[in-house]
This record gives structure tokens, sequence and C-alpha cells, in this order.
């Protein structure tokens, strides 16, 4: 390997930054004794700005994919119908869970191009409460924020317009996985009922966070549903926070380390830190366009500012553009997931990123294409440090 860092410019797990990595390393606490109630207070009243909400947040020791399961225990019943939209892999995943948990998903159908369509699940919804009261309407409309898969980005606030414009009592289940702090998310303003987010992609720490964010109107559905749950039970975790507890050992390291990682937001303000991310990510598409490729995103409004996902012509393999640049720069790119594998790789741009990194970045994406014989015209890094000194 050659000297220096590794790049990680996969989207999630990103780059730690230094003064991250620093807090992880003090030493463990009572998580029963004064300190730790302090610390955990903070953190859960300061985690509610990034999910712009008032209501709680939730914290687990998981993965993202824990706290989607959450999401789903603590609202729905066995049997529950609910509609899931597909944008990607992610989503199909997400589906895949809420299939196995017992409920009957309806999958509306998507091209992997775009991000969920508003006007289409109005149309799903609006036939769904005309069936009348055969079947129960569905409990859920389950949507993925930002198809980490495709970077693509779906239109939330539109979505809950569409819902309200039928008059559909549906939760709204949103995955901000790979948004979270990089993207504008408005949990409250949007009548999100729980975003699912995680620690590893926008808010710049190691795996092993899972948030879920959760409205009124989903707490009320929890005292009702009757999926099994315990570990993930909000009511337990909910009552424990109150004094700044944790029914369970909570990860108080993660938790010195997102103290740090919202003391970075706070300081840099979470306007500038999404205004960052559409900067370095239209930098980003503009070497796409100079090297004469494709970005996989089809809807201008619908692009990702943490991600951009890149379509190689055929018969190119885009794993192999991968393992040049791994071998040749020590940088890591996304892979093509699902049935996107060997056609695409994805440039992650979120997180702990500065025009620098994203510079360098560009530049070993543009040699590795060229050393894997894409045939590529090689305006594409130029094109993007134009677009950074002009913006
Ligand atoms: C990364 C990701 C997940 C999965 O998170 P894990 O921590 O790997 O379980 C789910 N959804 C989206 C959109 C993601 O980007």
């Amino acid at each position: 390997m050659p000297g220096g860092r590794h790049h990680l410019q996969i989207p999630g797990p990103t780059n730690v930054p230094d003064r991250v990595l620093r807090a992880l390393a003090a030493p463990t606490i009572d998580h029963r004794g004064p300190e730790f109630a302090a610390l955990a207070l903070d953190l859960l009243e300061r985690l509610k700005t990034v999910f712009a909400t008032r209501g709680p947040v939730i914290v687990y020791p998981s993965s993202g994919t824990g706290a989607w399961e959450a999401a789903l225990v603590n609202t729905l019943s066995p049997g529950d119908r609910v509609l899931a939209c597909e944008t990607g892999h992610f989503a199909t995943l997400w589906r895949d869970m809420a299939e196995k948990l017992g409920l009957r998903v309806e999958f509306l159908p998507g091209d992997w191009r775009h991000g969920a369509d508003p006007d289409a699940i109005a149309e799903r919804l609006t036939a769904d409460l005309a069936a009348g009261s055969s079947e129960p309407a569905f409990a859920a409309v389950m949507v993925v924020h930002n198809e980490t898969s495709t970077g693509v980005r779906s239109r939330v606030a539109e979505i809950r317009a569409a819902l309200d414009r039928v008059r559909h009592p549906a939760l709204l289940l949103v995955d901000t996985i790979s948004s979270l702090a990089s993207m504008d998310h408005r949990h409250d303003e949007w009548g999100v009922d729980v975003t699912v987010g995680c620690s590893q992609k926008g808010l710049m720490l190691p795996p092993g966070l899972g948030f879920n964010a959760v409205s009124e109107k989903a707490l009320e559905a929890a005292r009702s549903a009757r999926l099994p749950r315990s570990y993930w039970d909000w009511g337990p975790i909910l009552n424990a926070n109150r004094d700044g507890y944790f029914p369970y050992t909570p990860p108080t390291n993660l938790l010195y380390g997102l103290r740090e990682a919202l003391a970075l937001l706070e300081e840099e303000g979470l306007p500038a830190v999404f205004a960052r991310h559409d900067r370095h990510a239209e930098a980003t598409r503009r070497a796409v366009r100079g090297w004469g490729l494709e970005i996989l995103c089809a809807d201008p409004r619908e692009y990702s500012s943490s991600l951009t996902a890149v379509l190689l012509p055929e018969p190119h393999d885009a794993d192999k553009v991968r393992r040049i640049v791994l071998e040749r720069f020590d940088m890591s790119l996304g892979t093509g997931l699902g049935r996107l594998a060997g056609r695409v790789f994805r440039i992650g741009h979120l997180g702990h990123f500065d025009d620098i990194s994203l510079a360098g970045t560009l530049c070993g994406v543009e040699m590795g294409l060229a050393a894997a014989g894409v045939p590529i015209e090689r305006g594409g890094v130029q094109a993007a440090l134009a677009s950074l000194e002009a913006s």
C-alpha cells in the first residue's frame, strides 16, 4: 500500500474526524452514575436539532438495520398492510425485513433511477381508501429518503403532501440513514412519524448507533402495536432516558464520539453543512459529465448530495475500476449493489470532507478509470475544480 492515510470514499461508513477519534478513546464510565446521566441528557436534547424535531430521539447500540426493525415493531401489528417504495437495494432490504416480521407489504415499483413518486403514492393510497372496508387500509408508508445504492433522493415533503391530499391515515416511516446531517431533513415539519438514522454516515462516527425520531402519532401507534418487541421497545428506553439512563448497557464511548460529532456540526452550522454537501455533489456531477459518463440518478430534482452513482458503458466492469483505485491509490469507492453489481460505482462525498479531499477523490477516480481502460474524456477533474472555484 502507498504511504499516507486510507481514503474511505464509500457512502458509509465515512471518514471519522480526528477530534471524534480522540473523544472515543476516553475511559468508559459507570453508566448508572451521575456523570453518565449528564452526558446522555445533553446528547438526547442536542440530537433533536439534527432530526429537526421537538420530540424524542431514541438511541440504540445497533446498526441502521436494527433501527429499521425498531421503527416497524414499535408501530405495527402482525398482518398489517404497508406500502413500501422500490427505490433501490436498501428499500428492497427494508421491504424484505417487513415481510419477515409478518407484515403484508406491497412494493410500489421503481426503476432504481428515480425516487419514490409522490403522485404514484397518492394514486395507490386513493385506490386503497376506495377499496372500502373489505381490507384494512395501509398502516404505514415506508420511504428511503436517500437511496444509497443509486444516489437518488426522494422528495419526502411532497410525499407527505400526497398523504395529506388524499387524507390517508398511514404512518410515514422514513429511512434517513445516508442523508441525516448531510442533506436537509425535517422530521416535524414534513410530518414524518418515524425517522430512522444511524451513526456511520453523515454523523461521521464509526458504526454502532441506530436512531429513531418518533412523532406523537407514532407513540400513539406504539400503545396498540402488537408485533413482538423487547430489545427494540421504545417504552422502557423512553422511561429510562427521562433520567439520562438506558435499560441496558449503553455504548458509552460511541456517545463520547457523538458529543464531539454534534459539536463539529454545531460549529459549522447545519445549513452550512447541507450547502457544503450540495456544492461537493455538484462538483462531482460536473466531473462525471466531464468524463463523458452517465449519472445513475435520472431526475435532477432528485440528485443526492451525499453520494454520486456513476454508470459505466457496457462491457466495462465497475468493480475493476474500484479494484484498481484501491490497489494504486488506497481509496475505497462504493460497489454496485443488487441489480447494479458491476454496472455502477459510487463516490461518497459526505461527512468529514472538504474541497481538497474532493479534488483528491476525483483525481483518483479519473486515474482509475483511465487505468481500467474505460473510454473517458480527460476534462472531469478540471470541470469539478472550476465548479468549486466558482461557488
Ligand atoms: C447504510 C444504509 C442502511 C444499512 O445500515 P446498516 O448500518 O448497514 O445496517 C440502510 N439504509 C440506507 C439508506 C443506508 O444507506
